[in-house]
């Protein structure tokens, strides 16, 4: 017979172990937290407020009260970078690629050589309404 019973769950800030399974709650990109270290204060980085870790989150290294958490998801979204490989097709045919074939919508940021590559390449792409917005 297997155990049905969940797993004991550690404090991901300070290592305490839950008493019964699935009493710690979650915090996004940070786990699950006892309740002492949930009631601590966080300040948001991006506007400044000090939350509850409850309802804080880390998302991309910055630490975000729940509504910046949901405004930084959508920048996110709005963001792709598309890769291109320096093995299978000429600099100048990435950089000629990466304008033309731009997705729908998205205006080419940057391309740049990948940090951690030698012939990797990186197109990043804005939402076009969000660059014009940005530039008004
Ligand atoms: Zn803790
Ligand atoms: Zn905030």
């Amino acid at each position: 017979m297997q155990h049905s019973t969940g797993k004991i769950m550690k404090c991901a800030m300070c290592g305490k172990e839950e008493s019964t399974p699935g009493t710690f709650p979650m915090v996004i990109g940070v786990g699950r937290i006892c309740l002492s270290c949930g009631m601590e204060k966080v300040t948001c980085d991006v506007c400044g407020q000090e939350v509850k870790r409850l309802t804080s989150s880390r998302f991309q290294g910055k630490n975000l009260c729940l509504r910046d958490h949901m405004k930084e998801v959508e920048k996110y979204k709005q963001h792709i970078v598309k890769t291109f490989d320096e093995d299978s097709e000429s600099v100048e045919e990435i950089l000629h690629r990466s304008l033309t074939d731009a997705p729908l919508g998205y205006t080419l940021v940057t391309v740049k050589r990948a940090r951690n590559s030698m012939h990797v390449w990186e197109a990043e792409y804005e939402k076009s309404e969000i660059l014009q917005s940005r530039c008004s």
